[in-house]
């Protein structure tokens, strides 16, 4: 893996932005887990319930780009997508504006920049911030490709052959509902729908199996046109960066309505994701390539075929904190475990001509890894160890690290939601 091909194939490349010992005058951003000066991910907060601002996070800190934007501290060609309340029009540029963004923040908060003292009037504790969602995706689509997952809830069903047949050459999805993807912080509200308990007719009442999913949502950038695919050699332009994901389920609803049209009310209730768009730039360090598929297993058809697949080197943990205690950690997993790359998922989205649009949500599917401490649901837990789904007042708390010898550690900040009762 050479960094010229990085480039070549992803339209992102290693650059000054990533240097380990590039410092801000912020502070605590230097040495800052999450949102040192290499990562300046983009989201959207209020302060009093008001219209949102556009921001990025650098250390303990928002940075508000709609008022640096408004003071002429960025250059000219953003000054209409950051003058709107949300990302979406920033997310119809193209992946080269990105970076320039990318630099330009970064050239305003390192150490030593000229316009230091406009600059730091526009910060503001991220204790003092609401975070909004970035803006709503005008689609949401949910993948399933987590193979650790996909072939845990395989055998509980299925104990000799826990994958179907397809699994290993469609990346499978379904779409999801738009509506009800909520920013961290919303608490989910115990859905109620038809369970089937035993062998009697299914009864309309709360939900009994209440389960979270650890995923990612890969956000896209810019759109193709009906009927044109997006090629595979193209689809890195596409992507503009990436959130935790929780896709909340509710388990007996799901196996009482799942065939054959597969998941639909059990899902749809609500899907939570973390503040803080993650670029595709900063994520670069962290690209490795993906893992080699096991002997046996089918190549990707062509047009799914990479020359060097990258997968995302992204830790990402779960916790559980039970009503009034404190959180445990619950799993630990990494998105190496998903077996089609970000590129793949949406190149076979768009494969049919699909038209994908700017600020589509695409979900991973639920990320386990392969051991019994790696698992993304409750419902992959309650075959090992008879755990207990949801309760309300219980909180899924979600968090996620990059780390590479070599360069600064970034994060993702959280992803959080408190059930209540229907
Ligand atoms: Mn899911």
């Amino acid at each position: 893996m050479t960094r010229a091909s990085h480039s070549a194939r992803n339209f992102s490349v290693i650059d000054h932005t990533h240097d380990a010992a590039a410092k801000s005058w912020v502070a605590s951003a230097n040495g800052h887990a999450a949102f040192p000066l290499q990562n300046l991910p983009l989201g959207v907060f209020t302060i009093h319930d008001g219209p949102g601002s556009l921001a990025t996070a650098i250390g303990d800190q928002v940075f508000n780009l709609t008022d640096a934007n408004s003071a002429g501290l960025l250059p000219e060609k953003f000054r209409y997508v950051l003058s709107w309340t949300g990302l979406w029009e920033l997310l119809e540029l193209d992946r080269s504006d990105l970076t320039e963004l990318r630099h330009a923040l970064f050239a305003l908060l390192a150490e030593g920049a000229e316009r230091q003292p406009e600059a730091e009037r526009l910060l503001i504790p991220q204790a003092k911030c609401k975070m909004l969602l970035p803006t709503r995706p005008p689609g949401y689509t949910d993948f399933y490709a987590g193979i650790h997952h996909a072939e845990n809830v395989g055998k509980l069903f299925r104990p000799d052959a826990p994958l179907l047949p397809n699994y290993k050459y469609v990346p499978i999805g379904y779409h999801g509902r738009t509506s009800t993807v909520c920013v961290s912080g919303e608490p989910v509200r115990r859905p109620k729908g038809q369970l089937k308990r035993g062998d009697g007719p299914p009864e309309f009442a709360a939900t009994e199996r209440l389960d979270y999913e650890v995923e990612l949502g890969l956000w896209v950038l810019g759109s193709n046109a009906l009927g044109e695919p997006i090629p595979i050699a193209e689809a890195g332009q596409h992507l503009a960066g990436v959130t935790l994901l929780n896709d909340w389920s509710a388990r007996d609803i799901q196996a009482w309505e799942y065939q054959p049209l597969g998941p639909f009310l059990a899902k749809n209730f609500m899907t939570s994701v973390s503040p803080w768009l993650v670029t595709m730039d900063a994520l670069e360090p962290f690209r490795v390539p993906q893992a080699p598929r096991e002997k046996g297993d089918p190549a990707p058809l062509d047009y799914l075929a990479e020359d060097e697949p990258r997968a995302l080197d992204i830790a990402i943990e779960v916790s559980l904190a039970k009503a009034g205690k404190p959180a445990v950690v619950v799993g630990r997993t990494n998105a190496r475990n998903l077996y089609w790359t970000p590129e793949q998922l949406l190149t076979h989205h768009a494969s049919n001509g699909c038209a994908m649009e700017p600020g589509d949500l695409l979900g991973t599917g639920t990320i386990s890894g392969e051991g019994g401490d790696a698992l993304g649901s409750l419902l992959e837990m309650s075959a090992h160890a008879g755990s207990a789904f949801l309760e309300d007042g219980d909180e899924v708390i979600m968090t996620a690290h990059c780390s590479r010898e070599g360069f600064a550690p970034i994060g993702f900040g959280e992803c959080r939601g408190t059930v209540t009762a229907s």
